[in-house]
């Protein structure tokens, strides 16, 4: 049964149209603050995948032959559209998500900038195909051409749900490849809902699929399908390690954002109060369920306790509750199963003897997957709760005598996204900016992202950078036209 307007009950988007899983089969998506039923969700097989990709096939070669001007006037389209509905799309997140609603309405902002960005990016293309090469022999002439790299599969998680679509969707669409978006199953109705807006902004239809369902069943088909040439996945690095070895069958191009375990260095002559702010954001925004949540935190042993000290106190006041209260500091877990893992963590810190800061309890809501902000001090490196990631709002604390110390200590993880520095010292904040083995060092400041810059990291935290003309590049093979000159232009013999 095939429709155009919005889903009510279940729907995949395929080929333009609103439609129905090939099982029939739908899932119940829940609001992770009351617990209650939210909307019943198609849940996509193999077969879905198999007509999504087809649809996205058959699109490839009109749109990734469109101009740039073109691409650039859908991309602002369904940049308008995300802003005309942005209070109903933050609302949405945060029933869906859990977390609060101002932090969904700065999601919403980020995803209203990206596609602009990229529609921007779009048009600068149409200038800069087949630029000439600059070449060291006057027999030859080169030229440059940036060309969409095929098919997209996009595979998110349930973190951020429209930003890591949009950061995918945007820059695929701007380099001229047509997609395939699968959601998460837990969070999957920002993405419907930006499907429905995507359905109005002009693309040629099959240029954009959308498909619901599990990982085990959508995710594994998608990555395997042979039509796909290229997979951008978010998500954890086991998963994305997973995706990798399937994605090598066929040698497609990856691109991977993983997981990570962030240190924040805080050094003695750091503002005290902008960096009680900062630490707080940088692990407590989105109840810590952030890859770049600073969940490490090394203090210069000469201001510890009395930073400690404050910082008890800022967190102990932090409100934890009804995420569309505006008074509410700290919303829900997304997820039964996350909420159960953080509370192991915890738990498995209380057993251990851990020194508890703060938090620790549970919150005491009759409803809901609510963790109290909870600090640990003095945590072992070789601790679980120090070296992996707990992706809640568990913060572990160390202490360091020498600068040398602290880059040592935040180096020491498999993981390398980000890092924040807490200094007044410009060039300790430069020498310690370099020295750090991540993708993104914030000095002094909050967890700012702006489509301009890079997002991704060294080591298991990623392959290949979202954002930036980096984004766009991940969607791109380069291909050169060598011309050999007509030999009249020679001198005669
Ligand atoms: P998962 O890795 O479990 O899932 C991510 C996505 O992959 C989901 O859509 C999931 O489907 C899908 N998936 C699961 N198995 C497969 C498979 N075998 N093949 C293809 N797709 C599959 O991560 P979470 O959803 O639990 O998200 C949390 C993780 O994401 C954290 O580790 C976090 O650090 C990371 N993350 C990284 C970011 C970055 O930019 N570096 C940003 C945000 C999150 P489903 O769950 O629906 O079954």
């Amino acid at each position: 049964m095939m429709s155009t307007t919005p889903p009510r009950q279940g729907q995949l988007y395929i080929a333009g149209r609103w439609c129905n899983a090939r099982s029939g089969r739908v899932e119940t998506v829940f609001n992770p603050a009351t617990e209650a039923p939210l909307a019943e969700v198609a849940v996509g097989a193999a077969e879905d995948v198999d007509a999504a990709v087809s649809a996205a096939a058959a699109a490839q070669s009109a749109w990734g032959r469109s101009s740039g001007h073109e691409r650039a006037t859908c991309l602002r389209a369904i940049a308008r559209g995300v802003e005309q509905q942005q209070e109903q799309l933050a609302q949405l997140q945060t029933a869906n998500n859990g977390k609060p609603l101002s932090e969904s309405q700065i999601d919403i902002g980020d995803v209203i900038a990206t596609f602009n960005y990229y529609a921007e990016l779009a048009e600068q293309l149409d200038a800069r195909q087949d630029q000439p090469v600059t070449l060291p022999d006057a027999g030859f002439a080169a030229t440059l051409r940036c060309e969409p790299c095929g098919v997209a599969a996009l595979i998110v998680p349930w973190n951020f749900p429209m930003v890591t679509t949009a950061w995918k969707v945007a820059p695929a669409l701007a380099a001229g490849c047509t997609v395939i978006l699968k959601p998460s199953e837990i969070t999957p109705l920002p993405e419907l809902a930006l499907a429905a807006i995507i359905d109005q902004a002009g693309l040629p239809a099959g240029v954009f699929n959308l498909v619901t369902g599990s990982g085990a069943e959508v995710g594994t088909a998608l990555v395997a399908h042979p039509a796909v040439r290229k997979v951008s996945f978010t998500g954890s690095t086991a998963v994305g390690q997973t995706v990798m070895k399937a994605a090598a069958d066929d040698l497609k191009r990856v691109s991977l954002e993983l997981g990570g375990k962030s240190a924040a260095l805080m050094f003695a002559d750091a503002d005290l109060e902008l960096a009680l702010e900062i630490v707080c954001g940088g692990i407590f925004f989105n109840a810590g369920q952030m890859c770049s949540a600073t969940s490490r935190l090394l203090i210069e042993r000469s201001i510890a306790e009395d930073f400690m000290a404050r910082l008890k106190r800022r967190v102990d006041a932090i409100k934890v509750g009804d995420p569309l209260d505006p008074a509410t500091q700290m919303g829900p877990l997304s997820n039964r199963q996350q909420y159960r893992k953080v509370q192991q963590y915890i738990q498995q810190g209380l057993a251990g003897g851990l020194r508890l800061i703060s938090g620790g309890e549970p919150q005491g809501m009759s409803k809901g997957y609510f963790v109290a902000p909870t600090i640990f001090a003095d945590v072992p490196f070789d601790s679980p709760l120090w070296r992996e990631e707990i992706f809640g709002p568990v913060l572990c604390v160390n202490t360091f005598d020498s600068e040398q110390e602290a880059i040592a200590i935040a180096n020491q993880s498999e993981y390398g996204l980000v890092a924040t520095v807490l200094t007044t010292d410009q060039e300790r904040a430069s020498r310690v900016s370099a020295a750090l083995e991540v993708g993104l060092v914030w000095v002094n400041s909050p967890q700012v992202i702006f489509p301009q810059t890079s997002w991704g990291g060294m080591k298991k935290s990623s392959i290949g950078r979202e954002l930036g003309p980096w984004g766009l590049q991940a969607f791109q093979e380069i291909k050169h036209v060598v011309v050999a000159t007509p030999k009249t232009q020679q001198p005669p013999e």
